[in-house]
């Protein structure tokens, strides 16, 4: 059964890029019969670790546990706190209570829809405790780190970069992931890059990486596959090959092999994934251009590579039905933090979150993603011209049948 065989591909807004390469991959992860934490979990590790400079990178199964992970080492007392941006996924704020820690809400920079600089000033001074801060390269676009960091130093606050919307990109003469004490990129099917599930931790401190691989394999520092050579090597008399030692409370966080074979192959592609997301940001941003009230969310560069590829609309619920007659998939990334009920809730100070506010009421998320065609975009494109016109044009925005007012709405 094949779910997506006779959908356009404008009709996801994130897809794979995935082919008969990762199949072979995978063919010979199952013919080798070793499909768990493996070898090619440290093929990939070392294969990371050679493109940053001087970093430890542990593989986990996932973005959010690599974001743990980071927070969780740090060894921070319970009910200290860490500034995250407002408008980012779950997992960046979700990682911060897994260790019992709070999440303190920053508002954003409307120019680069990640963390604004200034509030993040503010929230620290209005807060005790602050030990950490989280910060988002929306979309893909590099927060200033330049800015950033100094600042962080100076204050004594661990930094963590969410890398999840970005792969290997240089800003600035560092490659984002290098500039904070920690980076964690996902390998989620979402991603730029993908392992099926999957995620990265690029460690500043090379002195962690017997903990981080202990917390990631259930608080086990051996590695097992290594281990299981020495049960019947004949040369070994070591008969303590069996023994191993948990000091520390792990998590089943680890990487398999199966998805390192497909992360490796996906590594080797990487240039050709990149390539092909410029040009579908570049013919979005050409399109754009044109448009009189439609906007593009942040000034898309071609220095970068984006995850994410999203629109401002002044009419946002008129303009989601417009694309949904069109058969082209949209969403929202994302619906500001503050707005979430299990972190409202946490939430005492009563903030207010005016330019994530006003970018989420006009936040629409287009597809992006290497399967689109020329033809795809085209189409999308001209779509978005279509909608620009009736945008501009009241009487024909009111006559386009399916915009029935508020009446519509859940
Ligand atoms: C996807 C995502 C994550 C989590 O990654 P997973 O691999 O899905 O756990 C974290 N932060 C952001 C901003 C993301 O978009």
């Amino acid at each position: 059964m094949n779910l997506f065989k006779n959908k356009r591909n404008y009709s996801r807004l994130f897809a794979p890029f995935v082919d008969k390469k990762e199949l072979n991959a995978l063919k010979g992860i199952i013919n080798r019969q070793w499909l768990g934490l493996g070898p090619n979990v440290e093929i990939l590790e070392r294969e990371w670790e050679n493109l940053f400079s001087n970093r430890t990178c542990i593989a986990t199964n996932s973005g959010t546990a690599a974001l743990h992970l980071s927070l969780l080492i740090n060894n921070f007392n319970r009910g200290d706190k860490v500034l995250v941006p407002n408008l980012t996924f779950i997992s960046s704020a979700s990682a911060v209570l897994y260790c019992g820690l709070q999440p303190v809400l920053v508002d954003i920079n409307p120019s680069t829809l990640s963390v604004s600089v200034d509030d993040l000033e503010e929230k620290f001074c209005s807060n005790k405790n602050i030990k950490a801060v989280v910060i988002v390269h929306y979309a893909g676009h590099p927060a200033p780190m330049e800015e950033i960091i100094p600042w962080a130093k100076e204050r004594n606050i661990v930094v963590i970069e969410d890398c999840a919307h970005t792969t290997i990109v240089n800003y600035k003469g560092k490659l984002l992931g290098e500039w904070g004490d920690f980076g964690c990129f996902s390998f989620e099917e979402k991603k730029i890059m993908t392992a099926g599930d999957g995620g990265m931790i690029v460690s500043k401190d090379t002195n962690l990486k017997s903990r981080l691989k202990a917390f990631r394999w259930v608080g086990i520092d051996k590695d097992t596959w290594r281990a299981s050579n020495q049960y019947i090597d004949k040369d070994s008399i070591d008969s303590m090959h069996w023994y191993y030692e948990i000091n520390e409370l792990g998590y089943k966080y680890n990487m398999n092999d199966l998805s390192a074979s497909i992360a490796l192959t996906q590594m080797s592609k990487l240039s050709d994934i990149k390539k092909r997301r410029r040009e579908i940001v570049k013919t979005y941003m050409e399109c754009l251009s044109k448009c009189k009230l439609l906007k593009p969310c942040i000034e898309y560069s071609n220095s970068y590579v984006y995850q994410i590829f999203a629109i401002l609309s002044p009419k946002k619920d008129f303009s989601i039905r417009f694309f949904k007659q069109k058969g082209i998939a949209t969403g929202c990334h994302y619906t500001p933090l503050s707005e979430q009920p299990l972190l409202h809730a946490a939430d005492e100070s009563e903030a207010s979150y005016p330019h994530s506010e006003n970018i989420y009421n006009q936040l629409i998320t287009i597809p992006l993603h290497p399967l689109l065609s020329k033809k795809d975009m085209r189409y999308i494109c001209n779509s978005i011209k279509e909608l620009d016109y009736a945008l501009s044009n009241t009487a024909t925005c009111e006559a386009i049948p399916g915009e029935l007012g508020d009446s519509a709405k859940p």
